[in-house]
């Protein structure tokens, strides 16, 4: 097998390939937490979050961990025993936080569709009528289907019907559509290394006040002595207002990374990156086309634009991912456990623009000619300029 070399391309659902400048401010000296440089890049970080999430009037919160952290400060913040829950089901990371909310001792109501699939906002409503849960909550995009949920939609059932709104954003947030306070939602989390172009490290969220008030009242303190809002809303606070504060030791690299690459994020404008991001997802989705591929995703606005869930065709299998990587790009296999071998993923978040898809599309096209599809590598390429020229 050929080796693999830094320059090969890095093209799965986080992490992903990020900026130098993001990799120069990982590697610079590890100061200490209460140095001035990094409590101004701790308060520019916090601040950056709330802008990339257009969540004016939320208290964000960036914490040493996995995006899963995130998942689970948000249940167990806000989930008491005998809590109900609607889980907008989309496939393996609901899945998760579904179990999550059921260790908090919450009770589930699945909405479910069958993969690839997003239930009807019809049954949502039904199910937020029936259940009058405390918590809704959506995958915004699931990252095992590449399924996109209409968040803003969803998210104003679960307000009509007096519900907080918790979406994961693990797979969103950076690169697609996500106004957290006008769109009602209470928490939002992601993690660093997905499409916050950071490296993988870190978890975040957004909390309404309604969020902190809930938390505020609830019958027991959280479990977790590390999860909970509470011990951190402090310490958040003070760094943003520019002062240190200690409950622990905060990931001082990994926070200097992600204040890096939120400033790129920034510099090119929530507008400009979302809609890069369309036009790279529409790009990969023409190329595969043109290669004879079906996604997996049911209905074209039922696609991600930060990662691509695509079938084998009739006659190749998983070894395909391994063909694509000798070929220098590194893709996912698939994730959900019902139809994991069917298909892969590529990711396409963070700074990935035409050169990317064109090395991507090609190394795929390749591979899958070796594995004895029949395609045209070089018109599948094409047909990616084109959309990406469109
Ligand atoms: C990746 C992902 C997670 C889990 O994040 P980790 O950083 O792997 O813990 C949760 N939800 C979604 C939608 C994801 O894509």
């Amino acid at each position: 097998m050929t080796p693999m070399t830094e320059r090969d391309l890095l093209m799965i659902p986080g992490p992903i390939e990020l900026e130098p400048a993001v990799l120069r401010a990982l590697a610079q000296k590890t100061t200490s937490h209460v140095d001035a440089r990094f409590i101004a890049a701790f308060g520019r970080a916090l601040a950056g979050l709330r802008q990339v999430a257009h969540a004016d009037g939320a208290q964000p919160f960036i914490i040493a961990g996995s995006g899963t952290l995130a998942m689970e400060m948000a249940v167990q913040n806000l989930v008491e025993p005998g809590d109900a829950a609607v889980v907008v089901n989309t496939g393996y990371f609901s899945d998760r936080i579904a179990a999550m909310v059921e260790r908090a001792g919450g009770v589930v109501t699945h909405v479910t569709a069958a993969p690839g699939d997003a239930p009807s906002e019809a049954e949502v409503e039904a199910a937020l009528v029936k259940v009058k849960p405390k918590v809704l909550t959506i995958t915004h995009v699931d990252t095992s289907t590449g399924v996109l949920a209409p968040v803003a939609r969803l998210a104003a059932l679960g307000k009509k019907h007096g519900a907080l709104v918790v979406v994961d954003g693990v797979c969103s947030l950076g690169a697609e559509e996500l106004r957290v306070t006008e769109w009602g939602v209470d928490v939002a989390f992601s993690g660093s290394q997905k499409a916050l172009g950071a490296p993988p490290g870190l978890a975040v969220l957004t909390v309404s006040p309604a969020a902190l008030a809930a938390h505020a009242a609830r019958k027991r303190p959280v479990a977790s002595m590390y999860a909970d809002f509470h011990e951190w809303l402090p310490i958040m606070k003070a760094y943003e207002s520019g002062a240190p504060s200690y409950f622990a030791t905060p990931a001082v690299n990994l926070v200097a990374a992600l204040d890096a690459s939120l400033a790129i994020l920034l510099a090119e404008g929530m507008t400009a990156r979302l809609a890069r991001h369309r036009r790279v997802a529409g790009a990969f989705r023409a190329g595969f086309t043109a290669l004879g591929l079906t996604p997996l995703p049911a209905r074209p606005e039922l696609a991600a634009h930060t990662l691509s869930a695509i079938r084998y065709p009739a006659g190749v299998d998983a070894a395909l991912v391994g063909r694509v990587r000798e070929l220098g790009v590194t893709v996912a296999g698939g994730l959900h456990p019902a139809l994991k071998a069917q298909y892969f993923r590529v990711g396409h978040m963070g700074s990935v623009g035409p050169a990317d898809v064109v090395a991507t599309v090609a190394a795929i096209g390749r591979a899958l000619a070796a594995a004895g599809h029949k395609c045209d590598p070089g018109g599948a390429v094409a047909e990616a300029t084109r959309a990406l020229d469109a």
